[in-house]
C-alpha cells in the first residue's frame, strides 16, 4: 500500500465530529486527558503481552508517554509505545464508533448539549475530541507484532468526513497523535498549561508522561517527568489524602462530581486482593439501559491492567460501583468467559457485594445527608437487590427508604425499622400501598381507616415497587400487608362494629348489587374501613400482582380471576340516594356499575374500557 487510501467515516463518526468541530466545547483541553487515556490504555494492553507471551519476543522495555510541542509547526504530539494498531484496527477505530448506547446517545443529543455538558469522554469517543482543537490529527502507529518498519500506518484527517491512510515508517512499536491546532488554539503550546491539564486529569495514571524541553543554550533536548506515576491502590490508604482518592476517581470514571464515598481494603490469606471501590454522586446516563451489561470496574492481577467493565465481581444492582480490583490469584491471560466461571471470582463477588452493603449501612446511619443523595440517585436500583439477592435481602431491606401516609411528603425518608417504631401496640404487619405515582398513593380510599386509627401505611409508586413486594415478605418478623387485599388480623383489631340496624337496611342492597355485577366480583359487603369514599374494591389474599399477570398473559399463560370483594359504605350520601332509589322501585343498574367502575379504577389505577365509563356517567348528568 504505497499509495494513499481515502475512506469515508462512518455516518454517525461524521455526525459526531460535526458536533466537535461546530460546538464551542467549553471544556476543549479534555482532548489531552483522552488522548493520554488511549495512549495509558494502549501501554496497559503492552504490559499484557509481555507478561502472558511466552516466547519472549516481547521485551519489558521502559513504557511512557511522550508530550512534544512544536511551536513552529502548530502542533503537538502525543506519543506511546504501547501496542500500537494493524490498518484494520485502525479503520475499526479510528473511522467509527463501536459502541450502541453511544450511537443512541448520539442521536438524542444536540450541539447544545455538548457544550452544556462535560459528558464527552465518558461515552467511548475520546479520539475525536482532538477535532474540537485541531483542524488536522495525524496519527502514525505500529503494531507490536508487526515486525517490519516500512509497514507502519498513517492516518490523517481533518474531520470533514473523510480519512486517508497509508503506510509509513516507523522505529518503534506503539502510536504517535499529532494534533494540528487551529489558529486560536494556540494556548496549548505553552508548556506550563500542559503541565497544568496533566496534573489536573493523569496525575494518577500509572505510567510516566513525559514532556520534551529544550535547553536553548546548549541546544540540549531532555524529557521530564510530570505526573507522579503511581497505581494509588497499592500503597497503604494512610498515606492517601482524601484528595488524592477524589482525584483518582475523577481519572478513572471521567466524572466531574465528586465521589459520594470510597473503600480501598487490602485483604490478605487465601485471597489476596486490594479493592478500591467508589460510590458516585450521580448515576450514569445509561444506567438504566438493558443492553448496557458494563459496569465500572477493572480488573488487575499482580498490579497488571486485565480489562475493563468486568462485571462478574458485583451483582447487578450494585452496578453504579465504580472502581478496581487487583488480585494475585487469577491468571493473566484470564478471559471473560474463564472469569465468569472462575470459584476466585465467587469467593470474591461474595466479599466485595457485603463490603458495599456495609458501606452504604454506614452512611445510612452516620452520614444522613449523604445518603439522602444515594438513596435519591441509586434507591431504585438497590431494590433490584431484594429479588436479586436473597441472601442479602434483609441488609438490602434495612436500606430502603419509603414516602409513609403520615410524613406526608414526596420524599422517600422512612425507614422499616422507623415503621416498626412506631407501629401501633395492636399492629403486627407492616401496611403498604401501590399506586401509579405518589399523588394516587396519597389519596387512596384505602388510607381512610388508616387515618382515623392513626396507623402509618408505607406509599409505594416507583416503577419496581409492585415487582419488589412480590419479593419482599417479611422484615424483622413482621410481614407486608397490601391495604388492598383482604386481611383477617386488621379486621380483627380494629373491628368498628356494625350497627345491626344498618345491616338489616343494607341486607337487600346487597343482594341487588351482586345481582347486578353478577361475576364482576365474588363478595359484597358493607365496609368498615371507609369514611369518605363510597366503596372500595379489595381483593382476596392470593391475587396475583399486576406486573406478574402481565408476564403470565405474555407467556401465553392464563391467570386466574381477581377475586374481588365490593365494600360498600352505608353512611356514604350516595348509597343513601341509591337506597332511596330502591324504595321508589327506580332502576340503580347505571349507578351501582359506577361505583363498581370507580373502585375498580382505585384499585389499578385503570380502566379496560375507560370510554364505556365516561358514557355512564354522562348518562348520569343528563338524567332528570
Ligand atoms: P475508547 O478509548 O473509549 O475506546 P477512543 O475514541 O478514545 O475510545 O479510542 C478508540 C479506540 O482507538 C480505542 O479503543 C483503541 O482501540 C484505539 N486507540 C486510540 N488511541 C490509541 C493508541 N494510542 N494506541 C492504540 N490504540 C489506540
Ligand atoms: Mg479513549
Amino acid at each position: 500500500m504505497q499509495k494513499k487510501e481515502k475512506y469515508s467515516f462512518q455516518s454517525e463518526t461524521k455526525q459526531l465530529l460535526h458536533l466537535m468541530i461546530h460546538s464551542l466545547y467549553s471544556n476543549k483541553e479534555i482532548f489531552i486527558r483522552e488522548l493520554i487515556s488511549n495512549a495509558s490504555d494502549a501501554i496497559d494492553k503492552m504490559k499484557f503481552k509481555c507478561l502472558s507471551d511466552t516466547s519472549n519476543k516481547f521485551k519489558n522495555h521502559d513504557m511512557r508517554i511522550r508530550i512534544q510541542i512544536d511551536k513552529k509547526k502548530n502542533t503537538i504530539i502525543i506519543s506511546d509505545n504501547g501496542i500500537g494498531m494493524t490498518k484494520d484496527d485502525v479503520i475499526q477505530n479510528l473511522g467509527t464508533i463501536a459502541n450502541s448506547g453511544t450511537k443512541k446517545f448520539l442521536q438524542s443529543l444536540s450541539s447544545q448539549d455538548i457544550k452544556n455538558n462535560q459528558l464527552i469522554g465518558q461515552f467511548g469517543v475520546g479520539f475525536y475530541s482532538s477535532f474540537i482543537v485541531a483542524n488536522k490529527v495525524t496519527v502514525k502507529t505500529r503494531y507490536a507484532e508487526e515486525n517490519n518498519p516500512k509497514n507502519s500506518i498513517l492516518w490523517e484527517s481533518e474531520g470533514k468526513g473523510e480519512y486517508s491512510i497509508q503506510t509509513t515508517y516507523k522505529e518503534e512499536n506503539g502510536t504517535e497523535v499529532e494534533i494540528h491546532l487551529k489558529n486560536d488554539e494556540k494556548q496549548f503550546l505553552e508548556e506550563w498549561k500542559i503541565n497544568e491539564i496533566i496534573k489536573k486529569y493523569s496525575d494518577h495514571i500509572s505510567i510516566a508522561i513525559e514532556i520534551q524541553e529544550y535547553d536553548e543554550k546548549n541546544k540540549i533536548l531532555s524529557w521530564k517527568q510530570i505526573n507522579t506515576a503511581k497505581s494509588i491502590w497499592t500503597i497503604p490508604s494512610t498515606q492517601i489524602s482524601d484528595d488524592e482518592y477524589k482525584k483518582f476517581y475523577q481519572y478513572l470514571t471521567k466524572d466531574i462530581n465528586e465521589p459520594l464515598s470510597w473503600i480501598h481494603n487490602k485483604v490478605e490469606g487465601t485471597q489476596e486482593y486490594t479493592n478500591l471501590l467508589y460510590i458516585p454522586k450521580k448515576s450514569q446516563w445509561n444506567i438504566w439501559d438493558q443492553e448496557n451489561k458494563k459496569n465500572g470496574l477493572k480488573l488487575y492481577v499482580k498490579k497488571i491492567y486485565i480489562m475493563d467493565d468486568v462485571n462478574q465481581f458485583l451483582p447487578n444492582y450494585l452496578r453504579f460501583i465504580k472502581g478496581i480490583i487487583d488480585t494475585n490469584n487469577l491468571p493473566l491471560n484470564i478471559s471473560r468467559e474463564i472469569l465468569q466461571e472462575s470459584y476466585v471470582t465467587k469467593v470474591l463477588k461474595k466479599a466485595l457485594t457485603k463490603k458495599i452493603l456495609k458501606l452504604i449501612q454506614k452512611i445510612s446511619i452516620q452520614e444522613k445527608e449523604k445518603y439522602k443523595i444515594f438513596w435519591k440517585e441509586f434507591g431504585n436500583i438497590l431494590k433490584e437487590g431484594i429479588a436479586e439477592d436473597l441472601k442479602n435481602q434483609s441488609i438490602i431491606a434495612g436500606l430502603l427508604r419509603f414516602s409513609s401516609m403520615k410524613s406526608n411528603s414526596q420524599e422517600q425518608k422512612l425507614s422499616l425499622k422507623d415503621y416498626i417504631k412506631n407501629m401501633h401496640t395492636k399492629q403486627n404487619k407492616i401496611y403498604f400501598v401501590i399506586a401509579e405515582n405518589y399523588n394516587s398513593a396519597k389519596n387512596s380510599p384505602y388510607l381512610e381507616i388508616f387515618k382515623k386509627h392513626e396507623i402509618d401505611v408505607l406509599l409505594l409508586s416507583n416503577h419496581i415497587d409492585e415487582w419488589m413486594m412480590n419479593y419482599l415478605t417479611e422484615f424483622e418478623n413482621k410481614k407486608f400487608q397490601s391495604i388492598n387485599k383482604i386481611d383477617d388480623e386488621f379486621e380483627k383489631i380494629f373491628d368498628e362494629k356494625i350497627n345491626q340496624k344498618i345491616k338489616q337496611e343494607v341486607k337487600d342492597l346487597l343482594d341487588d348489587i351482586k345481582n347486578i355485577l353478577k361475576n364482576k366480583i365474588h363478595k359484597v359487603n358493607i365496609s368498615h374501613r371507609l369514611f369518605e369514599s363510597p366503596v372500595v374494591l379489595v381483593s382476596d389474599k392470593n391475587t396475583m400482582s399486576k406486573q406478574m399477570s402481565k408476564l403470565f398473559e405474555a407467556a401465553g399463560q392464563k391467570t386466574p380471576p381477581v377475586k374481588y370483594t365490593l365494600e360498600i359504605n352505608p353512611k356514604h350520601k350516595i348509597i343513601k340516594k341509591i337506597m332511596n332509589m330502591k324504595q321508589k322501585n327506580q332502576n340503580i343498574d347505571l349507578w351501582i356499575n359506577i361505583l363498581f367502575e370507580q373502585s375498580l379504577l382505585a384499585y389499578q389505577g385503570t380502566l379496560e374500557n375507560p370510554n364505556e365509563f365516561i358514557k355512564n356517567i354522562n348518562k348520569i348528568l343528563i338524567q332528570k
